[in-house]
């Protein structure tokens, strides 16, 4: 797996919604990347703050999900 493959697959992972076969590829690249084990731990941290958000304000998923993406940087 490259770079952009691996941010194609971190939403997915952090969701646990990536498909097995890619899961230890996706790991095997986040322990030799820097760049990406970064970014995953970046994202990994905010999605820990939007649940806060989301427990705090009780938004409904599908506007958290909007969020996620957004933050993402994936189409809306
Ligand atoms: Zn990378």
């Amino acid at each position: 797996m490259d770079c952009s493959q691996t941010h194609r697959n971190l939403y997915p992972y952090l969701d646990r919604q990536i498909e097995p076969a890619k899961k230890k590829s996706f790991e095997s690249h986040l322990g030799e990347c820097p760049d990406c084990y970064g970014c995953y731990r970046f994202h990994f941290h905010l999605r820990d703050c939007l649940k806060k958000i989301y427990r705090h304000f009780e938004l409904p998923p599908s506007v958290l999900r909007c969020l996620f993406k957004r933050v993402a940087g994936g189409p809306p």
